[in-house]
Parts: structure tokens; C-alpha cells; sequence
């Protein structure tokens, strides 16, 4: 019998015989998924609201992240426009949101990281984003890593790297305060709860920086990041962002 046939067999029969101990279900409407269907059911992945922000230099989010970039640059600075992307949109009532919310608060690693490769696929054929040569995470507070056990903006900037071919700097960046949870702070709050919360840890060679995390909301984060780079990177470096998802109005 054919070997690969063989493997892929025992592969499904492990994959039933789980589901039948603990189904699996869909990340986004929770129903049972069937047994060729991983993370997302057929319906959800076919309807998944991508937002094709790497094929257009200006769009919502990009023009969001510059206006918060430059709200921080000195006077008489010239700041180049900041490309942005995110793979997917989500609202509140959205069932997209269970995508970035189970990476970050209930360890779908595998989840994140195939949402990742298809967000990277995406950057390495766009004309904004293919030759970034390194990618930063935001970074979360030692504490808050410490609890959690991983760094979801992390897991997603190493696959993107990969794809991109370039490197992942994981110390590219270092959060000095345990801020509160971007969730339990109002709106107005958000940036002035970020802003100098950053500094450079480890300088690296590079003439376009690749910024990413899992959502893009306000861009305060993304923004304060920004901001810390910009004070040990001259602007002829190019700072970018990419995120997952991006929370639509
Ligand atoms: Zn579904």
C-alpha cells in the first residue's frame, strides 16, 4: 500500500477517534467540525472577511496608524507614511474575534499560526511589505509573559519572518511598564496608558522594521512602538505594522 496513503489514514483515524473523545469545534460559530475541516468550519472559512489592506499603500487602517504616528513626532520632522495591513476585519458582534481572542487567552497556538502563514503569504507578495528585513513583536511586560506563557504577537511575527524571509527579533523591543489590560481601559485612556511604555532593547541592522501584534484597534500600541524605534532608527528606516485583525467601525 502506498505510504503516504498509509500515513494519511492513520492521520484521519486519530483525528475521528479524538473528536469522538472531545469534538472539536469551530473557533468562529462553534459548531462540530467534520473531520476534513481544522479550526474553522467550511461556512466561516469561505466567508472569512478578509480586508486586502496589502494591496492598497493608503486604506483605513494605514491612515489610523499614520495619524497616531504623527501626533507624537517632533515639530518639523518629516515621518514617511507607515504601510499597515491586517488580514481579516471584525466588529463586536463579529464571531471573527474568537480568532485573536482564543490565540491570546486560550493558548490556540495552532490556530494563530495558521491565521499567520496566510497573513505572511499575503505581505510576501505585496509590493509594501516583501522586503521588510525584520520583524518585531510587540512586546508584552515579563510579567504579563510570565503568566500567560507566551507572547501571541509573537507566535504571529515568527511565521510571518519566515515568510517574508527575514528575521524575527524577538528583542527587538522591550515594554517597561505592566500596563492594564487594553480591554478594561476606555478609548481616551488607550494611548496616553501606552505612550513611552517601549524602549529599543537590541538595535539591529535593517532598513525596513516590520511591527506586529494580533489586533489593530486605536494604534496607540503600534503607534507608542513606533515611537521608540523612531528614537534610535533615522526615518530613512521604514516602520511598518501588520496584524491579524483589525477592528472596523
Ligand atoms: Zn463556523
Amino acid at each position: 500500500m502506498d505510504k503516504a496513503v498509509t500515513g494519511a489514514s492513520l492521520r484521519d483515524f486519530v483525528t475521528a477517534l479524538g473528536d469522538l473523545v472531545l469534538p472539536r469545534h469551530c473557533f468562529v460559530c462553534g459548531r462540530p467540525l467534520t473531520l476534513a475541516e481544522r479550526h474553522l468550519c467550511l461556512s466561516c472559512r469561505s466567508d472569512l472577511p478578509y480586508t486586502h489592506f496589502w494591496e492598497r499603500t493608503h486604506n483605513p487602517m494605514a491612515d489610523r496608524y499614520n495619524a497616531a504616528i504623527r501626533e507624537q513626532v517632533p515639530h518639523g520632522v518629516e515621518e514617511p507614511y507607515g504601510r499597515a495591513a491586517a488580514l481579516f476585519f471584525y466588529n463586536s458582534e463579529s464571531g471573527y474575534k474568537n480568532i485573536p481572542q482564543a490565540l491570546k487567552y486560550r493558548s490556540a497556538l495552532s490556530l494563530g499560526r495558521e491565521f499567520a502563514d496566510q497573513l505572511g503569504a499575503r505581505l510576501a507578495a505585496s509590493e509594501d511589505f516583501a522586503d521588510v528585513d525584520c520583524v518585531i513583536p510587540v512586546p508584552l511586560h515579563w510579567r504579563r509573559h510570565w503568566g500567560r506563557g507566551y507572547n501571541q504577537a509573537a507566535v504571529i511575527a515568527e511565521r510571518v519572518a519566515a515568510a517574508l524571509g527575514s528575521e524575527c527579533c524577538r528583542t527587538g523591543l522591550r515594554r517597561l511598564r505592566y500596563t492594564l489590560s487594553q480591554t478594561r481601559v476606555g478609548m481616551e485612556k488607550k494611548a496616553s496608558n501606552v505612550s513611552d511604555a517601549f524602549r529599543v532593547l537590541r538595535r539591529v541592522e535593517a532598513r525596513h522594521i516590520l511591527l506586529i501584534d494580533d489586533t489593530f484597534t486605536t494604534g496607540s500600541t503600534l503607534a507608542a512602538c513606533h515611537k521608540a524605534l523612531r528614537e534610535v532608527y533615522p526615518p530613512s528606516v521604514r516602520i511598518s505594522v501588520a496584524t491579524l485583525s483589525y477592528v472596523g467601525d
